[in-house]
């Protein structure tokens, strides 16, 4: 059995041990020492990294009871002879300050509200509780966070005892320990009491600022994500760098900001109308400009166009005002966007072509794909000839298509 250091002292951060076992599972090459302050994955709480021999420790697992060290080559040391093992330090402390946190939290939660926590997970970036309630509102999150934070500066002792026999039974414990073996209790002092086998600090002074980022409901739970000590530090610095810079971008006090952007989107919305009006009205210009421009065929009005660079959009709204505003009207397009050709063809209600038959060629020639009913189709393309070249071939077309009674 591995006699485990960060048990007593989550302080320790190198150590010398004998190894017991080199080994090679499908994780990797492991040792297993006869002490260790690497701390193994469980409890919400993940591994430690570190070196041993100088060697990266890039994962530490119990499996069967045993701890094993997983290294990124096997160490040279042989069984029986001593290494010397260095955890790191900044990533086990944060660890530490969130697991303690997570005690406070989870505490605060369970005692003043009755709701439990059901589950605890550390992450890379935050780390989230779940606790046993369907709604949670923002007044009882910042009042818990006041707690919390409350206690932190109270600065009480965070101890582990490891009470013999039924022992346990004088401490009120917010769960019955499930193990029939020693039973380690961590004690926050007048807060909290919890069998627990995590890595915390000495003082609740340790855990550093506590702010909840975020909760979300989760069927019958809520999901509150949290971040302690540093990473509270950073994410502070990383929105407070955020905000200054909105701040710069638009003229605006910090505390202005919000008014400021619902200020900005009023505005968009505003300009946004204003074009779409001046939209609407250039296009009854260009309608009866095109109009009459037109041509006659068969005694209706044929309009041609052939255009560059202009959203597809717009054109089908104009080529839908032209047979809109004349029956009579007759409206064969090409549109040239990059390489690609956009064709539509469109009538009023009085001619009676089949537009959806007339297209096919056209679209055949530019390797398009599309179509539509007999007063309006229309499809895209390559741009393998000019949009002039299509546009003829429009025309041609509709000189042999036979009127097809709609
Ligand atoms: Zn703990």
């Amino acid at each position: 059995m591995t006699q485990l250091l960060y048990y007593d002292d989550a302080y320790i951060q190198k150590f010398t041990a004998k190894i017991i076992q080199n080994g090679q599972d499908d994780k990797g090459y492991y040792s297993m020492l006869d002490q260790t302050a690497f701390y193994p994955t469980g409890g919400g709480q993940p591994f430690d990294t570190g070196l041993l021999n100088g060697i990266p420790v890039i994962n530490v697992e119990k499996i069967n009871g045993e701890i094993r060290h997983y290294t990124s080559v096997p160490l040279q040391a042989l069984e029986g002879t001593e290494v010397e093992g260095v955890v790191d330090w900044e990533r086990r402390f944060d660890h530490m300050q969130q697991h303690a946190g997570q005690h406070l939290l989870s505490a605060i939660f369970a005692d003043h509200y009755g709701f439990k926590t059901v589950s605890f997970h550390l992450g890379r970036e935050s780390s989230t509780i779940d606790i046993d309630t369907e709604s949670l509102s923002e007044e009882t999150v910042h009042k818990v966070e006041e707690m919390v934070q409350t206690i932190i500066y109270q600065h009480r002792p965070i101890t582990t005892v490891w009470p013999e026999g039924d022992s346990w039974q004088q401490y009120p414990l917010r769960k019955p320990p499930t193990v029939n073996e020693a039973i380690r209790l961590v004690i926050i002092e007048g807060i909290d009491y919890n069998a627990c086998g995590g890595t915390h600090p000495s003082t609740t002074g340790e855990i550093g600022p506590l702010k909840v980022l975020s909760w979300e409901r989760q069927k019958h739970q809520t999901r509150v994500t949290f971040v302690c000590g540093w990473r509270a530090v950073q994410a502070l610095d990383e929105k407070h760098t955020i905000t200054q810079r909105l701040s710069q971008t638009l003229s605006s006090q910090e505390h202005d900001l919000p008014e400021a952007v619902e200020q900005l989107l009023v505005k968009q919305k505003e300009l946004e109308k204003t074009i779409e009006d001046q939209e609407q009205l250039l296009l009854t210009y260009e309608v009866k400009e095109r109009l009459a421009e037109a041509t006659n065929h068969d005694g209706h009005r044929l309009v041609t166009l052939t255009l560059n660079d202009r959203p597809v959009k717009t054109c089908q709204k104009l080529v839908t005002a032209l047979t809109d505003t004349d029956p009579h009207a007759i409206v064969l397009m090409v549109v040239q966007n990059k390489d690609r050709l956009h064709v539509i063809a469109a009538r009023g209600t009085e001619p009676h072509y089949n537009m959806n038959q007339l297209i096919q060629p056209s679209l055949s020639l530019i390797n398009g794909k599309g179509g539509g009913k007999p007063e309006r189709a229309q499809g895209g393309g390559e741009a393998v000839v000019t949009p002039e070249y299509v546009l003829k071939q429009l025309m041609t077309q509709l000189q042999e298509t036979r009127k097809v009674e709609g």
